[in-house]
């Protein structure tokens, strides 16, 4: 556990997360809905919700721009037919939905893996210069004790993981132990689980201020305000001790929740703009 914390310094210090970029900021933050689930439970994501109950729930990924770097928070899934078997529709090509905001998929310097769920980890092949950041604690479940047991496998898709080791493999994979603030420039990384093994909430400094994406840590606001447990977790107790620890770690910055329906639906009401089909800026 230590060798990996101090390989994981090493490498930040040969990207440049010391010194010379200390107190790099993130000047853009937008949200890209790339698909969504009509009419779906609500108790999808609020724990307990009447069975009657139906929102329209978001599957989005939300990209950070620097003078230096682009870094996208999740990697949503690129094989639609995946995600239809969910009762997901209208995926839409990431080349176009970075497009949207002016940004190549080439241009993408890291990507943070918050868990490994297929619409946060299958679409790690659209990023071709990317390094991608993920807890030790969700690979290693992930690839070894999640495919025997059958209840807590719904979600996962074992090529996504299987890309992850390969990609671990070639040098792409910063393997994070826990808490890891400036594991690059200008990004804080959480271990915050429950909702799988090794959910992780990455925080980034923008010039508007610490803005912090928890992923299915937290699904939408209420979850926190209201402490709902989550729809999924596959381990509450944790879960319940990481919304703790996310108000703690949020050191009075910005959520953005993991699925929350409003961000997309009335962007407006949360303080941030429409600035296309697919893309909402939180920080411009
Ligand atoms: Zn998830
Ligand atoms: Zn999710």
């Amino acid at each position: 556990m230590r060798a990996i914390a101090i390989a994981v310094g090493l490498i930040c210090t040969a990207l440049g997360a010391g010194a010379a970029h200390a107190g790099e900021r993130f000047e853009k933050v937008w949200c890209l809905r790339y698909a969504t689930a009509p009419a779906a439970p609500l108790s999808m994501l609020l724990a307990g919700s009447p069975p009657d109950a139906k929102v329209d729930v978001p599957f989005a990924m939300c990209v950070a721009k620097s003078d230096r770097h682009v870094v996208v928070l999740d990697a949503g899934y690129v094989d639609p037919a995946l995600g239809a078997g969910y009762g997901i529709t209208g995926w839409t090509e990431y080349a176009k939905l970075l497009a949207e905001i002016g940004l190549l998929p080439e241009q993408v310097d890291f990507v943070t893996i918050s868990h490994l769920h297929f619409d946060h980890a299958g679409g790690t092949s659209r990023f071709p210069n990317a390094k991608f950041i993920v807890q030790r604690r969700e690979l290693e479940y992930a690839a070894g004790a999640l495919p025997h047991n059958s209840a807590a496998k719904s979600a996962f898709v074992a090529d996504d993981v299987l890309a992850m080791v390969r990609l671990n493999w070639q040098g792409r994979v910063l393997l994070v132990d826990g808490d890891v603030e400036g594991v690059v420039p200008g990004v804080d990384v959480y271990l915050t689980p429950g909702h799988t093994a090794g959910t992780m909430t990455a925080c980034l400094d923008t010039v508007r201020g610490r803005v912090c994406y928890s992923s299915d840590a937290v699904y939408t606001y209420r979850n926190l305000e209201e402490d709902i447990p989550l729809g999924l977790a596959l381990n509450g107790g944790e879960a319940v001790e990481s919304f703790k620890k996310i108000r703690r770690i949020l050191r009075g910055g910005l959520l953005i929740p993991g699925h929350e329906p409003r961000l997309f639906a009335d962007p407006k009401s949360l303080g941030f703009r429409s600035v296309s089909e697919h893309a909402i800026a939180i920080v411009e």
